[in-house]
């Protein structure tokens, strides 16, 4: 027994993986693709030092206001075409 609890091993050729190869979702040892349960549990273990990575709450404003003008001005345009063609 060599391997900790933190470490991760592949399931197909049983080298350990760093956090790269999980994210990734691949191992580099063999090419294979990891189970998805793999990825979901590398990124728990990542979650409590990845705080900085979390998005910004000042973005979601930007963000609903940029799916608004991209719904609203293709409406307007389309509305506009409406009214000269009618
Ligand atoms: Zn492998």
């Amino acid at each position: 027994m060599t391997n900790t609890l933190t470490e991760t091993v592949c399931l197909h050729c049983g080298s350990a993986l760093p956090s790269s190869d999980l994210a990734a979702g691949w191992c580099d040892s063999c090419g294979k693709r990891l189970p998805g349960s793999y990825k979901s549990g590398a990124k728990a273990a990542q979650a409590a030092t990845a705080v900085a990575d979390q998005p910004d709450p000042r973005r979601l404003p930007f963000l609903l206001g940029a799916v608004a003008f991209f719904i609203v001005v293709p409406l307007a345009g389309l509305l506009y075409l409406a009214r000269l063609a009618g």
